[in-house]
């Protein structure tokens, strides 16, 4: 990516996490490429509204509509953060769980939590801009 790419990137991100009621999150996105596999990925710090967020190194050759939602899924997981956080802090701190049971019970919530983000990115995405990668940087 360009410059000016990154920049127009970052401003949407911006955007997009300002109108998906994130406006005090702090969205840092890398230029780092996210984990192989994957269009995206968002890591958050524990207990304070900070995100990192890695892109693919071919998100331009994705269609617009799927930069858009995987911008926007990637943002909606900071919704759950917090709750993912107190269940794992629970988790761990309880005791009340054994090891294997503790795992398939966090395998279990993150494949849901994965399902339940992945399916309100898709029922709300049409309602919001694609990139408008021809926007001047300085916009
Ligand atoms: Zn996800």
């Amino acid at each position: 990516m360009t410059d000016n790419q990154w920049v127009i990137l970052r401003k949407y991100i911006r955007d997009m996490a300002d109108e998906l009621g994130l406006k005090d999150w702090k969205i840092t996105l890398m230029d780092e490429p996210c984990g192989e596999g994957l269009s995206a990925d968002i890591t958050s710090v524990v207990g304070r509204k900070v995100a990192k967020m890695r892109i693919c190194p071919d998100f331009l050759q994705a269609t617009a509509e799927s930069q858009r939602n995987t911008i926007i899924h990637e943002l909606l997981h900071l919704h759950t953060d917090g709750m993912r956080q107190t269940i794992c802090g629970d988790l761990n701190n309880s005791g009340a769980l054994s090891k294997p049971q503790c795992d398939i019970f966090w395998y279990t919530f993150d494949r849901m939590d994965e399902y339940c983000v992945d399916g309100i990115a898709n029922a709300i995405d049409c309602k919001y801009p694609v990139i408008n990668w021809q926007s001047s940087s300085n916009a």
